[in-house]
């Protein structure tokens, strides 16, 4: 490796098919986080702009083809996407790695091919739809339809750029609606080209259009308050979903909040550790630690509190952090300074409140070209107090906190100790635990045994202030449709 700079790209607006630039034509700069190199000028999206976006959305659904088109025909553009996007995959981990810092061969092998699986899923998962009959003896008919909404504002977080903005045109598309898509802007590289993407499988200009911009009082905003947004999926931050949703009030729009979290991973002291200790390490680190999902918050029973922490800590030490483009790193740094001053605000936080540091803590060694990243080293503390920020706050890096407990109640009661309720892990090998466990910890996805499976048929979202509304499968579907009831008389 040695030297990852790369040419600097010009990032424009897509709108109605084709790439246009800011009205004012004022960019911004995005940063390798690996490197702090400038490596994208990214136009940034106006007011005008974005209504400009909106029409085209709303244009495009109202008196295009695409609503009307068979189901057939619709899926088969989106799965021609879906192959496009693996036809390109490695340009995109490619830029995903460079964008967010990410190891290149973790967006390669997983997030890509995820992303284009988004996609076709969602294709076929729509064929096989049906709708409901209710016949009311020989006299009434009724049937039921589901119908696309209109024109929906996917506004989507740094961390799983192109995973978690397919997440939501998959079934957006799908069901017959258009799109005005706003990634984060952190990380607009590979969601700047789903526009030409989608023209190349053949989708209609103005069904998916991406603006690029920030949030408050720019493109975020924008398209949050359009009149001709109907709906709004977002992923993010949950007070950036508390204003989201006051600013989509007026208009009365549709929404579906996939928030943040602070997952409890209980490990009981009948656990395997030999799987919990690997997967607990991917949990905590992966994606240094950028994952709504992560499992940053570690209950440990005491019993086997020295054992874990001792191999929690060796498999720490094992990881590599480094150079996201080296196909041998396992950790790259956190996305931006601001994200790497918030991260590391919390090592003095944990200090201050008596946390017990047992591994990382500081900047990794690191080459010399690499001097300039926003990197951490994986970071371990022990916390006997759940009331602590560290374990009530989302760090969102590679921060985790142990906490012991002693049984089972105490465990639960840590668990719920949060305002979050996305995801909670649990390993243990007595099934009625397991149960009881899963039944009790008051979030969206439990995993037994294991962290991060997916079958995207399921249910995924938040309890509490981790979200509202589910995704996946036909939660997605009826997030993104009408639902129209028809009465005939016999
Ligand atoms: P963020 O809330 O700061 O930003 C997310 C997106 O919202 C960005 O595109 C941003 O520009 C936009 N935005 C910000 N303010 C806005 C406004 N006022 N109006 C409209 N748009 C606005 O979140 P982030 O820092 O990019 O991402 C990290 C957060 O996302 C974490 O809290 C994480 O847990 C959460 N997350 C949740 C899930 C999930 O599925 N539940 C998945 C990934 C990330």
């Amino acid at each position: 490796m040695g030297n990852i700079q790369t040419e600097v790209k010009e990032v424009k607006l897509f709108i109605d098919g084709e790439y246009v630039e800011s009205s004012t034509n004022s960019t911004f700069e995005v940063k390798n986080p690996a490197t702090q190199e400038v490596i994208a000028h990214v136009h940034e999206a106006t007011n005008e702009d974005v209504d400009r976006a909106c029409r085209a959305a709303r244009r495009a659904f109202e008196e295009g083809p695409w609503r009307k088109m068979t189901v057939a025909e619709r899926c088969g553009k989106i799965r021609r996407m879906a192959e496009i996007i693996i036809e390109r995959k490695e340009e995109l981990a490619r830029l995903e790695a460079l964008d967010v810092g990410k190891p290149y061969h973790v967006a390669l092998e997983r997030e890509i091919p995820r992303a284009a699986h988004n996609l076709s899923f969602f294709a076929d998962f729509m064929e096989k739809q049906g709708g409901e009959v209710y016949p009311m003896e020989d006299e009434y008919l009724n049937y039921t339809r589901y119908e696309p909404v209109g024109v929906a504002a996917l506004i989507t977080p740094w961390n799983l750029p192109l995973m978690l903005t397919t997440w939501k045109l998959g079934p957006c598309l799908a069901t017959g609606n258009t799109a005005v898509i706003k990634p984060a802007e952190m990380t607009p590289l590979t969601v700047s080209l789903l526009g030409e993407i989608a023209k190349e499988a053949g989708i209609p200009d103005g069904v998916v259009n991406v603006v690029q911009g920030f949030g408050a009082d720019s493109a975020g905003e924008f398209m949050t308050t359009h009149p001709d947004v109907d709906l709004i999926s977002f992923t993010g931050e949950t007070t950036t979903g508390k204003g989201i949703m006051k600013n989509g009030a007026d208009s009365l729009k549709r929404v579906s909040f996939e928030l943040g979290g602070k997952a409890a991973n209980i490990i009981f002291e009948d656990a395997n550790l030999d799987k919990a200790i690997p997967v607990s390490i991917q949990a905590a680190f992966m994606n240094s630690g950028q994952v709504c999902l992560a499992g940053s918050r570690i209950l440990v029973q005491r019993s086997i509190m020295d054992e874990f922490v001792d191999r929690f800590k060796k498999a720490a030490s094992e990881l590599k952090v480094g150079d996201p483009q080296d196909v041998s790193t396992n950790m790259g740094p956190v996305v931006s300074e601001e994200h790497y001053n918030k991260v590391t605000s919390y090592l003095d936080i944990a200090n201050d409140e008596n946390s017990t540091l047992v591994y990382g803590g500081k900047r990794p060694d690191l080459p010399d070209y690499l001097q300039d990243g926003y990197y951490l080293e994986p970071t371990i503390y022990i916390q006997e107090d759940p009331n602590a920020r560290i374990c009530q706050e989302e760090i969102f890096g590679p921060v985790v906190t142990l906490i012991p407990f002693d049984t089972e109640e105490e465990a639960l009661e840590i668990a719920n100790n949060t305002e979050y309720g996305l995801n909670g892990v649990v390993w243990t090998d007595n099934l009625q635990r397991a149960h009881r466990i899963s039944h009790n910890v008051r979030a969206g996805t439990i995993w037994v045994n294991c962290w991060f499976v997916r079958d995207l048929r399921a249910p995924f979202g938040g309890f509490k202030k981790s979200g509202i509304g589910r995704e996946g499968g036909h939660h997605s579907l009826e997030f993104f449709t009408e639902a129209k009831n028809i009465c005939i008389a016999l």
